[in-house]
């Protein structure tokens, strides 16, 4: 792989200026890249999924870790630089592939068990990258992932914080999230402007909160409802949401109290705003519409 303090130089032979758009800040000190590795507890008969392999750097102490990693890139020039140097190590396979476009099911067939994903993230896809992670839920083991410390900081935030919002509910449903490690930009090349945070996300049962089971889509449909406009009240977001319009005919005015009477039923005020919901709230109230709806 290219040696640690090459990255310039290398990107410079291969005329690979580095490409803003692809978020390509790559590691440059190899005691970081170890400790990045190491914040993923990778046992030696894992196969770790590595996305956006960039020049290798932390490619390495992953490969060093595990059995064998199967490394997603989505810029060809990169591709054809470790194909033509052959320089990553042997348990590595490359791929040219598109996290967000890919087959999770084959993913998951090639991996032999649920997935386990390392990843030092560009921002610009971090929340599309999370969303495919949580819709991909049950074939998730775990994923450890570098991302902008301000969206590490949304999937960590409680109620009450303007950090606080979908990710964080959606996520913390099926996963426990840990912030492990900061980096600074001085870690990268090109720096960012800002600090990096590790994160650990592990998956888990989709009732781990209650255990109760409810219906996750139900949940996901209110959160992003309620959320949709975070300063109204759960009251005006969750009738604009129509749940129940079918029950109603189509009565708006019905379809708004019924709404009412649901929350209150989950032992929720109705002049609340969802920000201020905790996941236990949210999941009374996905029973409390499940009831209804069931009606
Ligand atoms: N892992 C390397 C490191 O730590 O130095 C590179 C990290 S760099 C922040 C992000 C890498 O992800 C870049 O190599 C970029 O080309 C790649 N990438 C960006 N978007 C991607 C996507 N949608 N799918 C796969 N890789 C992507």
């Amino acid at each position: 792989m290219t040696r640690y303090g090459d990255t310039r130089k290398s990107l410079r032979e291969e005329n690979l200026a580095p490409k803003k758009q692809l978020g390509q800040n790559f590691l440059v000190n190899k005691a970081t890249a170890n400790a990045v590795a190491n914040c993923g507890k990778i046992s030696e008969n894992d196969i770790i999924i590595e996305v956006g392999v960039g020049l290798g750097a932390l490619t390495q102490p992953i490969a060093e870790q595990a059995k064998h990693v199967i490394g997603l890139e989505i810029d060809r020039g990169l591709v054809r630089f470790h194909n033509e140097r052959q320089d990553l190590p042997e348990n590595v396979t490359l791929l040219h592939q598109d996290i967000l476009k890919a087959d999770f099911d084959e993913l998951y067939r090639q991996s032999q068990a649920k997935l386990k994903i390392m990843a030092n993230l560009p921002y610009s896809i971090s929340n599309p990258f999370l969303f495919t992670l949580i819709e991909n839920r049950e074939k998730m083991d775990w994923a450890t992932v570098m991302l902008q410390k301000e969206v590490a900081d949304r999937l960590t935030a409680s109620p009450n914080t303007k950090q606080y919002g979908i990710p964080t509910v959606l996520l913390k449903s099926c996963a426990t999230v840990q912030s492990l490690l900061t980096l600074k930009p001085k870690e990268f090349h090109p720096r960012p402007k800002i600090d990096s945070v590790v994160v650990r996300i592990e998956f888990k049962e989709p009732n781990h909160v209650t255990g109760e089971p409810y219906d996750w889509f139900l949940l996901q449909k209110i959160v992003r409802t309620a959320f949709s406009q975070r300063r109204k009240t759960l009251l005006n977001t969750l009738s604009a949401g129509n749940f129940f319009s079918k029950q109603c005919d189509g009565d708006k005015k019905r379809g708004k109290l019924l709404t009412k009477d649901v929350i209150n039923q989950a032992g929720i005020k109705e002049s609340l705003r969802a920000e201020v919901l905790d996941l236990e709230q949210f999941i009374n109230l996905t029973h409390a519409f499940s009831a209804q709806l069931e009606t």
